[in-house]
């Protein structure tokens, strides 16, 4: 990206369009701001529309992801924002640039991955775009989803005094980003294929969403592709709310913090910032944490776990080795330089 833009951060400039694009159509009921635009086609019916793009030596390097991981994991991205709204998905579209340089092998290992998420969550490919690109590939899904109207769950319910959940462990994810690179650390070869698989094969929670959402139990809900912090930082913003997080509280798993000690990292830092985790994050009023807890591990053999208490007063407190502490975000940004 040009050095330009780096002054400006990615929410500032989707921040651009938000302001000046003033939806009027009377069918639009969420616009820009949360995982899935949502649309009112009549009666009970919502339709959810989202759109997420993978690119080359961004999001991936081409030595580092099997073409078939890349056809997986560029749909079940978007499936999990269709999961983050509580919708059932329904289409996909694959627009997609590819460079000259790629075979037959490529194309055939894309397609099975992108088909197999397909098939796993009841999800029809229905169109796309094919192009040349000149030097980096591009894959853009669009998918569709459906709910009911009091389904649809957004990020701007949260109430003071609901209770933060995330859906599953975070961390595994940046742990597997973290081998990836070949930086330090040793770990077993289950331990390595768990955190790999959970960076380049992410599954979305869809079954999670439809559970929240069919239940009423979530007021807010997102998707952590972006670090715990940041994610819970634009249901927060979004609520006109704070939260208190308690890192000590995170899931993570025994891989994660067995890279972690071997490293000399801490672990917690990639389930706050690491990102593309994409389990879900979701409030719930407190006198329904019980249910909540009971109803995922009953129907679906989930443990969801209390990580934090949205607050009254507009900032997000971290306590980390019991100590409360105020926010730093460090999620990922696309035009802010990372590490
Ligand atoms: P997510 O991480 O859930 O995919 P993003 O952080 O990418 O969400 O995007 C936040 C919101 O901004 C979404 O509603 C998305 O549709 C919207 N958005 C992102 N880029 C643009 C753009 N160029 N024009 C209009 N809306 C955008
Ligand atoms: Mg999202």
């Amino acid at each position: 990206m040009a050095d330009g833009l780096s002054g400006l951060g990615e929410f500032e400039i989707i921040g651009l369009f938000r302001q000046a694009a003033e939806p009027g159509r009377r069918w639009v009921v969420r616009g820009i701001g949360d995982d899935c635009a949502v649309l009112d086609v009549g009666g009970k019916e919502r339709l959810l529309v989202t759109t997420d793009m993978l690119v080359e030596r961004v999001h991936f390097l081409r030595d580092g992801i099997t073409p078939r991981q890349l056809g997986y994991k560029s749909l079940s991205v978007n499936l999990s924002d269709i999961a983050a709204m509580g919708g059932e998905p329904t289409a996909a579209f694959l627009a997609w640039g590819l460079t000259a340089d790629l075979d037959l092998a490529f194309v055939t290992g894309f397609r099975d991955g992108l088909l197999q998420c397909a098939r796993e969550h009841r999800v029809d490919l229905l169109g796309g775009d094919t192009t040349a690109s000149k030097s980096d590939i591009i894959a853009c899904l669009s998918v569709l989803g459906r709910a009911e109207a009091g389904e649809v769950i957004t990020r701007f319910g949260a109430r003071p005094g609901d209770v933060v959940m995330l859906g599953g462990m975070v961390g595994d994810s940046g742990a597997g980003l973290h081998l990836a690179l070949r930086k330090s650390g040793e770990v077993s070869a289950a331990d390595r294929r768990r955190l790999l698989s959970a960076h380049l094969e992410p599954r979305p929670q869809v079954e999670l969403g439809r559970l929240l959402a069919k239940r009423r139990l979530a007021t807010a809900m997102i998707d952590v592709s972006d670090g715990v912090l940041q994610d819970l930082y634009h249901v927060v913003t979004a609520s006109g709310v704070g939260a208190d997080l308690d890192a000590d509280a995170l899931p993570l798993s025994d891989a994660a913090r067995a890279l972690a000690k071997s490293a000399g990292v801490d672990a917690r830092d990639w389930g706050l910032s690491g990102g593309e985790d994409y389990v879900l994050l979701f409030c719930v009023p407190q006198d329904r944490e019980a249910e909540t807890l009971a109803a995922c591990q009953s129907e679906l053999g989930l443990r969801v776990v209390p990580v934090g208490r949205v607050t009254q007063k507009k900032h997000i407190r971290v306590r980390r080795n019991g100590t409360w502490g105020e926010m730093h975000i460090e999620g990922y940004d696309h035009f802010k330089r990372q590490e």
